[in-house]
């Protein structure tokens, strides 16, 4: 088994679109091993995105990501990195494919819905960035 750090955005959150996000991820197959709604700061939220400081669209996703509480949590699965990414969809829900959350619930590449780790390293950091240990509901 893989974990995976998802994130419910804020558009998907004022859409109501949470409980569907997350019985699409159940359907998936995915065990949710923690969860819970966080108020991002500004300071947090440009700590999570750090890598793209450099970015044109930094402040943008800084004040998106910082505008509702967002839903974050710990999916596990086989192959939980690359197998929630597929069913996220590319990045851009214009280009992401039919059947993907980020095409049924996404308008425009900034408020694209959710987020999953790209890769083991950062799934490691953003768990880690999260939660601790105490908050794990679920075996994995
Ligand atoms: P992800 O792993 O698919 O979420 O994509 P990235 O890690 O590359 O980017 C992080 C987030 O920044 C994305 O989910 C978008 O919300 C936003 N973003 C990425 N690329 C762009 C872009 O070219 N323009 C804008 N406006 N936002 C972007």
């Amino acid at each position: 088994m893989q974990e995976t750090l998802a994130i419910i955005k804020p558009d998907a959150v004022k859409k109501k679109s949470v409980g569907k996000i997350i019985d699409r991820i159940l359907q998936a197959g995915f065990i949710v091993v923690a969860a819970k709604t966080i108020n991002l700061t500004q300071a947090q939220a440009e700590g999570f995105y750090a890598v793209h400081r450099d970015k044109p669209f930094f402040a943008n996703l800084i004040r998106f990501m910082c505008e509702t509480p967002i839903w974050v949590m710990i999916l596990s699965k086989e192959n939980a990195i690359e197998e929630y990414r597929e069913l996220m969809g590319s990045t851009d829900p214009q280009e992401a494919a039919s059947g993907t959350l980020r095409r049924d619930f996404a308008e425009t590449i900034t408020r694209n819905a959710v987020h999953g780790s790209d890769s083991r390293d950062s799934a490691y950091r953003e768990i880690a960035f999260f939660f601790s240990e105490s908050e794990r509901i679920a075996a994995s």
